[in-house]
């Protein structure tokens, strides 16, 4: 019995790409119904793989979102295309994220370049289907068949959730039949303190404008429960660029600062399932993005692509 059981259950590597913005972390936190990537209408929001595992009785997904394919600026850009660009023939199936246009632009161009180059599957994903009329998807899968040979084309809604249940079953389709990876409670592989760093960094992102752009990280100094389990004690550092930036994250009176914490602590208080203190700080390293050494402190590692 476990053995014919065994025989129908698929299970494999599913990888997310496609340009900053078009949607891909929204629709994986929709996938797996709980937030792991943080989502934010700023470009380069997501830096590492990451992780996620959707498990039914059909089978098992694992996620992998990579961050956008583009041409590097510098080396945290760069480190960014070579995860992205290996992802891809390193995966059962690739979903390509597009939103439902007619005019393909030098940005997905480049990426088709990239597909046409690997033997994995192709799911076009034409994603925001509920921000434009019908006709405009049809005309927009038919102008997307001809730049790629796709396995599949599935269009939806990662916001409103429209039509992943058909990208789910699609998925499985091109998976090869095999146990499981993970346990069917696990959703991420990501440490919690990652998670944590990520929703602090996306709080930030959303609540500062402009003038901070992408000059910032956030580092864990300490994650502690204390003795009675009813308490975490987190202390953070935001990292940015300049001193300017410093004064303009921590506001007047502490005020930004302040209003970071108080969005990031309830999310991260959900994803624990606890109580939390939460301490923020903020730290100037300049040009953090251009050191090698500083690359490594802030956990993106090269070996790790
Ligand atoms: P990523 O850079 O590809 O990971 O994109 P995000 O998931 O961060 O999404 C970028 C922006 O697009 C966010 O403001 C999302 O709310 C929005 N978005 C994502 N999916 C949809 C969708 O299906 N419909 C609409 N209208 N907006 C969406
Ligand atoms: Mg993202």
């Amino acid at each position: 019995m476990e053995d014919t059981k065994n025989m129908q259950f698929k299970s494999g590597f599913v990888t997310l790409i496609g340009r900053p913005n078009v949607g891909k972390s929204t629709l994986m936190n929709h996938l797996v119904g709980q937030k792991i990537a943080i989502t934010s209408n700023k470009p380069q929001t997501t830096r590492n793989r990451i992780q996620t595992v959707y498990t039914s009785e059909q089978g098992q997904i694992v996620f992998v979102d990579t961050p956008g394919i583009h041409k590097a600026k510098n080396k945290l850009g760069e480190y960014m295309v070579t995860v992205a660009e290996k992802s891809l023939g390193e995966v059962d199936v690739i979903l390509w994220l597009v939103e439902p246009t007619t005019y393909i632009g030098a940005g997905e161009q480049h990426i088709a370049e990239q597909l046409r180059r690997v033997k994995t599957p192709v799911i076009l994903v034409i994603n925001k289907i509920d921000k434009v009329e019908k006709s405009k998807v049809l005309e927009s899968i038919d102008a997307y068949r001809k730049v790629c040979d796709f396995a599949e084309i599935v269009p939806v809604s990662a916001l409103k959730g429209d039509n992943q249940k058909d990208l789910i079953d699609t998925i499985m389709k091109y998976l090869p039949y095999g146990p499981a990876f993970y346990d069917e409670d696990t959703i991420t592989d990501q440490p919690e303190r990652q998670i944590v760093a990520e929703l602090i960094r996306e709080k930030a992102l959303r609540s500062l404008n402009e003038e901070v752009p992408h000059g910032i990280a956030v580092t864990i100094e300490q994650m502690k429960m204390r003795k009675n389990r009813e308490l975490m004690d987190i202390d953070a550092s935001i990292v940015c660029e300049r001193d300017s930036h410093k004064g303009i994250i921590i506001g007047k009176n502490g005020a930004m600062l302040k209003k970071i914490g108080s969005l990031a602590r309830p999310e991260i208080e959900e994803m624990l399932d606890c109580k939390v203190n939460l301490k923020l700080w903020v730290k100037v390293r300049k040009d953090w993005r251009d050191s090698d050494l500083m690359m490594k402190n802030f956990g993106y590692f090269k070996k790790d692509i």
